[in-house]
């Protein structure tokens, strides 16, 4: 049976962490091995730089594209590795910039997005290869199939599940197979991407349609931890959870693994570790089915929040009939609504601020009612909370709702403003 080994960007951010990687896999001798690589370090977010300029200044973004290039050429020699062979990749990607006229800003960004990915994978494959490893390079946008829709492709799982028993399992009976998470195609034949941080729901796809023993997802901390540890100190690691609370924290917002990425390893039973590519022997995170758990608090803080407050304007209820609109709206601008409330003739939500969704929203529904946004705000979930916890946490803050159901609560919150005396 195979094993997926899912490895983000991090892990794989220089030439040093390449060899990090390296070691890993060939201290585990495993024998069916699908590895699902991130782009390097902070590529994606430099890539991102360059669908920008697209738009704005070509010459600027070629630029752009030639220094992200150079970057790799320094892993590259650096691992004694030929230093021109990304270059058809980078090709492509800039003779798209020269030649394209598109105007829609989501498929651009896929088509010089996806880059990130398939260089880093290359130069792992290569250097697995130069270990006397046997590995071989998997494009992963031939087997995960998606709908149209760029920057957040939806998968075809039919057709994904079809090219996987065709195409990946032949491959994964003799050798390590490295491919890339977060890029797929459609059937137009152009690369969709699933999102940012979706390697670890590509890694969740190949594991479902490989029926895989188990997917490991090696990062930068030693497990799930019980909040954020750039936002926290003291907090514990989880040995093990339950894929339903692993469901709930991403859902709030934990930025642990990629929302998406549990289902489809719940369908099929199949474990998930959380683990440390910098302490690799030690246990990390398991998560798995059904088993009882006590958990500690976890938190789990989403900033860059807004309250959108909801009213009819003749003062009627606000009733199921306007809640049915409310959401249907919600949906065509793709809001995700964190909290919600209602009272008579009001209802208010916490949702994301993507200002430029909200403004679209705001706008069809101003028609019909009165709208205020309240911005600048924080959204903190505690699961098995304690009340010392939640005392510790809005100290210096305004409570503007709270939540709470069974074990969860919720708090948005915004900081206290500074008032100073005058000097007199
Ligand atoms: N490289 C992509 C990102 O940074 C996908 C991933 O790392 O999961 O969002
Ligand atoms: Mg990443």
């Amino acid at each position: 049976m195979a094993k997926v080994f899912k490895f983000g960007g991090a892990s794989v951010k220089n030439a040093a962490a390449i060899k990090n990687v390296t070691n890993i896999i060939s201290s585990r001798n495993e024998t069916e091995l699908l590895l699902v690589v991130s782009a390097m370090g902070k590529v994606t977010n430099a890539l991102e730089k360059v669908v920008d300029t697209y738009f704005t200044d070509k010459k600027a973004s070629l630029v752009l594209l030639t220094e992200i290039h150079s970057q790799h050429k320094i892993s590259l020699k650096e691992l004694t590795l030929n230093e021109g062979i990304l270059d058809a990749f980078f090709d492509n990607v800039s003779t798209f910039i020269k030649n394209d006229q598109e105007s829609n800003f989501d498929l651009v960004y896929d088509q010089i997005v996806s880059l990130g990915e398939l260089a880093s994978n290359l130069i792992l494959a290569e250097y697995l290869k130069q270990q006397n490893i046997s590995a071989s390079w998997l494009d992963a946008r031939k087997i995960i199939k998606t709908d149209e829709t760029y920057r957040e492709g939806k998968l075809n799982w039919k057709l994904t599940e079809e090219k996987v028993q065709s195409e990946v399992l032949p491959l994964l009976k003799n050798q390590i197979v490295v491919t890339q998470g977060f890029i797929g195609s459609n059937e137009t034949g152009n690369t969709t991407t699933l999102g940012r941080e979706g390697s670890d729901y590509s890694a969740s796809i190949f594991a479902y349609c490989t029926n895989a023993e188990l997917v490991a997802i090696w990062k930068d901390v030693p497990g799930i931890l019980t909040g954020d540890p750039k936002l926290f100190e003291n907090l514990v690691k989880i040995d093990r959870l339950t894929y339903k609370e692993a469901v709930e924290m991403s859902y709030y917002g934990a930025k642990v693994i990629h929302p998406k990425t549990i289902k489809p390893l719940q369908n099929k039973q199949i474990p998930l570790y959380v683990k440390s590519f910098t302490k690799p022997e030690a246990d990390g995170t398991l998560i798995s089915g059904e088993i009882t758990i006590n958990y500690p608090p976890v938190i789990v803080v989403a900033e860059n929040q807004a309250m959108l407050h909801i009213a009819t304007k003749d003062f009627s209820f606000v009733a199921e009939d306007h809640l049915s609109k409310i959401f249907q709206l919600f949906a065509k601008h793709r809001i995700k609504v964190n909290v919600m409330r209602n009272t008579a003739i009001s209802f208010s939500v916490c949702v994301q601020d993507e200002t430029e969704r909200i403004t679209n929203f705001m706008e069809e529904l101003g028609t019909e009612f009165k709208i205020i946004k309240d911005e600048g705000l924080e959204l903190i979930t505690i699961r098995h909370y304690h009340q010392s916890v939640i005392n510790e946490l809005v100290k210096g803050k305004i409570v503007v709702l709270e939540e709470r159901i069974r074990k969860t609560i919720q708090l948005v919150v915004k900081d206290v403003p500074t008032i100073r005396r005058k000097n007199s």
